[in-house]
């Protein structure tokens, strides 16, 4: 199955929620900042890294288009 990794820059996030309201199985805000969160994703220098498969994609991208900053980037 076809993957595709995902690119969240956190520093650019100011926890408004709207991804989570777009994907709810998939965003989240984090009960210690306060900003976005996904289970399974790896945070490192203020960035969150991941990858998600095909059956995933559609709510992904359904949350980025949702994001008032842009910050979740899908690489195809
Ligand atoms: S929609 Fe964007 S700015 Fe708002 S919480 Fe989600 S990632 Fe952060």
């Amino acid at each position: 199955m076809k993957k595709y990794k995902v690119i969240i820059d956190k520093k650019k996030c100011f926890g408004c929620g709207t991804c989570q309201l777009a994907s709810e199985k998939y965003f989240k805000l984090s009960d210690q900042d306060g900003l976005i969160t996904i289970d399974n994703f790896e945070e490192k220098n203020g960035q969150l890294n991941g990858e998600i498969n095909e059956n995933e994609l559609a709510d992904f991208e359904k949350a980025a288009q949702s994001c008032p900053e842009g910050v979740i980037k899908i690489q195809k």
